[in-house]
């Protein structure tokens, strides 16, 4: 007789999910977490009374109305939208793409000013763009492609426009509307107290084990539970017979400060321009409209990825998905394990995608 279930490897937001999904079934699961915390990248942490997203903004959206009841289930969310703001050489633009940022850099009043500025800068550009350079350029014109999107891109993914793929740019909204708003989602908020309440509330009846690595001690692990849930990179699993799949990681460097009022008037400004040498700085306490007298932020610093260094984001280009198909492969001949997650399943997910994807897993089981 085996003693849990679940094993789940890794106790980010789809581990998290995993076990409370399975608890209130009444399975019993062990989550192992090579981290000295629960949450994954969701992490966040109370530093002079302000929840600090220690890996990255974090704000929830989602236009599923199921999964927006789930999550209001562990936690308040606040009406937080984001708007973040880009610092080209100083001078600051409206993001998402709106016709807040069309005034600024051009000057048009209406809609139709706007896009015939667009269609002027982009018309070189084939029906089908092949690139995030294409893409880009087709959806918002030369001028802002330059200022605000070449520079920024390829800081954060370390690599030429021409050959990241188009969907990257897609995330974000063209609006020909004065609109701040950086999400179309119906639903949107920060959790009042921050994601690490969520994660220990999901986690309530599950047994956890911190600064494990589930490859120190594999067959011991194995050995304990029926079936293992495994959230960590995919190509590790299968001990990179493949060659290992690239990722994108990140330097956060953290700074308290204890000045008036607040550091920078925004929660997220982009520095747009390569020579700036971080993508963004955050400052916390505007996720919860924070009046503390100090304030804690970060400067964020996109870093080529290699094995001792976190992953944060896949690199969905053809090569990488290519190499994902072929272990994914190895996936179907696998028995007793269900691979999850942005790791697991090699892909750009945001929180409620990923939610999503374990309810899909769960109520299948
Ligand atoms: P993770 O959080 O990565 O959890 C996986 C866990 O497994 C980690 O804790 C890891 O330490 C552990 N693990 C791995 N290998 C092992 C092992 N061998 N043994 C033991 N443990 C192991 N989403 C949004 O919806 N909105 C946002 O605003 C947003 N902003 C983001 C900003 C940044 C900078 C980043 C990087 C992501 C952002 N996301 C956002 C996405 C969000 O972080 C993810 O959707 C979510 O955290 C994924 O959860 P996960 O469980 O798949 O992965
Ligand atoms: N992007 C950009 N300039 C910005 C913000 C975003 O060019 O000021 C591009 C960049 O290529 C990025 C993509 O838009 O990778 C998606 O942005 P998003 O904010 O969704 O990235 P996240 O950090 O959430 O993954």
């Amino acid at each position: 007789m085996k003693k849990f279930d679940y094993l789940i490897v890794g106790a980010g937001l789809f581990g998290c999910v995993f076990a409370n999904e399975m608890t209130r079934r009444g399975k019993k699961c062990l989550v192992i977490e090579k981290r000295n915390h629960i949450g994954g990248n969701i992490y966040t942490e109370n530093i002079e009374n302000i929840n600090v997203h220690k890996y990255g903004a974090h704000i929830f959206h989602t236009s599923n109305k199921k999964i927006w009841d789930y999550i209001n289930q562990f936690a308040d969310f606040n009406h937080y939208i984001n708007s973040p703001l880009a610092n080209y050489k100083g001078e600051i633009y409206n993001l998402p793409f709106n016709m807040n940022t069309f005034n600024k850099m051009w000057g048009v009043i209406t809609p139709a000013e706007a896009r015939e500025k667009i269609r002027e800068q982009s018309c070189q550009i084939e029906e089908h763009p092949k690139n995030l350079e294409e893409m880009a350029v087709s959806l918002v014109g030369k001028d802002i492609y330059e200022k605000l999107i070449e520079g920024y891109t390829e800081k954060q993914w370390g690599r030429n426009c021409k050959e990241l793929p188009p969907f990257i740019i897609k995330r974000l909204p063209v609006r020909f509307e004065y609109d701040n708003n950086y999400f179309n989602d119906i639903y949107q908020g920060i959790p009042i107290g921050g994601y690490t309440q969520i994660c220990e509330k999901m986690l309530e009846g599950t047994e956890v084990q911190l600064s494990v690595d589930y490859f120190d001690q594999k067959e011991h692990f194995d050995s304990l539970a029926k079936t293992v849930v495994y959230t960590g990179t995919i190509d590790r699993y299968f001990d990179y017979c493949y060659g290992p799949l690239q990722y994108r990681s990140i330097r956060f460097e953290n700074r308290i400060l204890n000045i008036p009022d607040n550091f920078q008037g925004n929660a997220v400004i982009n520095y747009t321009h390569r020579d700036i040498p971080y993508t963004r700085i955050i400052e916390h306490k505007h996720f919860e409209f924070g009046k503390q007298e100090k304030t804690v932020i970060s400067y964020e610093y996109s870093d080529e990825w290699n094995i001792d260094k976190e992953p944060y984001y896949p690199i969905n280009d053809t090569f990488n998905n290519d190499q994902y198909a072929k272990y994914s492969d190895l996936v179907e001949k696998e028995t007793n394990i269900i691979f999850g997650g942005r790791l697991g399943s090699y892909k750009y997910y945001d929180m409620d995608k990923v939610i999503e994807s374990v309810l899909n897993v769960t109520d299948n089981l």
